[in-house]
């Protein structure tokens, strides 16, 4: 651990490397919290250059507490559609209407208070507080993390409690307590541009003397490999209908289940979004999501000739590695069901979906146009 002039040292090097080379992103732009706290949800799962339009775009329609809070959560899921992990926007809402009903819509500056709010953790109360509030709470994440292994040569598994709590320590102990804003930007951006996953640019590093995993020449090793989960396959079949008007049809999950969900839970893996009727197969795709939608529209005859498989969709959520088998269905008017919205199939981006969801109608779309070409 660095101590005295070394530690002064280190310091001033890192943050005048920060000042001089930081990135120019739109929410360092700003210290107003909101705006902090809004890039550091985003930020969350997702890369800078995804996360920018995003971020810009969210401010239209929702420039502070205020707005976001009493705006009907489809909107706001609309404009995070894209981002995917939407327990994110769900929470950023919820979050927004606590400040407003218990502190008058101020951020709160203080961290038993942001620590209660719904989807912020230490790492992001860490960061509002210290770059909008100028508190000295270090930020740790798999980022800093890291850096932080790298610097002192550290091994094993990052994530494990005891050690997780060490580099907490060490991360504190470090911190510019006279700009822990910009100190802790300064070891993200570190971890971000230059101290990086695969082939870190040690030469380009402002710390580099400092570092022990350089000194050992471990450094691109570090930290170790966590045991992965082993991943599990899942496979899904997906009703697109289509009515002469180029309609489909789109539905809600139904409301939280207390009960966790099982690796091929439909709405977990629609993120709870607007989804076409899906369901899981085992042995018969077509068979099993005719049995399915016979259920689901007991009105209505479906037939087994009706539904044409049109292509392969793949995506992955955490562990879960997803095959879904869109099959199309043309109806000379669509079944209706209490809660089902019809939407054009070339647009239907008006709802809040995944992009899942999204993957399913372009491969729908693509095929109904060639069919059309062929005919
Ligand atoms: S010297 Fe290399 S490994 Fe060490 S902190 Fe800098 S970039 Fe990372």
């Amino acid at each position: 651990m660095l101590k005295g002039r070394e530690l002064a040292a280190f310091r001033k090097q890192l943050l005048g490397w920060f000042r001089q080379f930081q990135r120019d992103l739109p929410w360092r732009r700003s210290s107003d919290p909101y705006r902090i706290w809004l890039s550091e949800i985003m930020l969350q799962q997702t890369r800078v250059a995804a996360a920018i339009p995003y971020y810009e775009r969210f401010l239209g329609p929702f420039p502070d507490v205020h707005s976001l809070a009493a705006a009907p959560q489809e909107e706001v899921l609309r404009l995070w559609s894209g981002l995917g992990y939407y327990s994110r926007a769900r929470n950023l809402q919820k979050a927004a209407q606590q400040i407003v009903a218990k502190h008058s819509g101020q951020f709160p500056a203080n961290l038993e208070q942001v620590l209660v709010l719904p989807g912020i953790g230490n790492y992001t109360a860490a960061a509002i507080l210290s770059i909008a509030f100028k508190q000295k709470y270090a930020v740790l994440d798999g980022n800093v993390a890291r850096v932080l292994a790298r610097l002192g040569a550290i091994r094993g598994d990052l994530r494990e409690p005891k050690r997780w709590q060490g580099l907490q320590e060490t991360a504190q102990v470090l911190l510019e307590p006279k700009s822990p804003g910009d100190w802790n930007q300064a070891m993200m951006e570190l971890g971000a541009t230059l101290c990086t996953p695969k082939s870190p640019q040690c030469l380009l590093c402002p710390v580099m003397q400092f570092c022990e995993g350089r000194k050992l020449g471990i450094a691109e090793s570090l930290p170790e490999k966590r045991k992965k989960r082993p991943t599990v396959d899942v496979t899904l079949a997906a009703a697109v209908f289509s009515d002469k008007k180029g309609q489909t049809l789109l539905l809600l999950p139904p409301k939280n289940s207390s009960a966790k969900p099982s690796a091929d839970h439909v709405p977990t893996l629609v993120s709870k979004m607007w989804h076409f009727p899906t369901v899981s197969v085992n042995g018969d795709p077509a068979g099993n999501l005719l049995a399915f939608l016979r259920k689901l529209f007991s009105n209505i005859q479906i037939g087994k000739a009706q539904l044409t498989p049109v292509g392969k969709v793949r995506h992955a959520v955490t562990y879960r590695a997803i095959t879904v088998l869109p099959f199309m269905l043309v109806v000379e008017n669509l079944p209706l069901l209490s809660g089902a919205k019809q939407v054009p199939l070339s647009n239907i981006s008006g709802l809040p979906v995944s992009n899942l969801t999204r993957k399913v109608a372009r491969t729908a779309l693509e095929a109904a146009t060639l069919a059309t070409a062929k005919t």
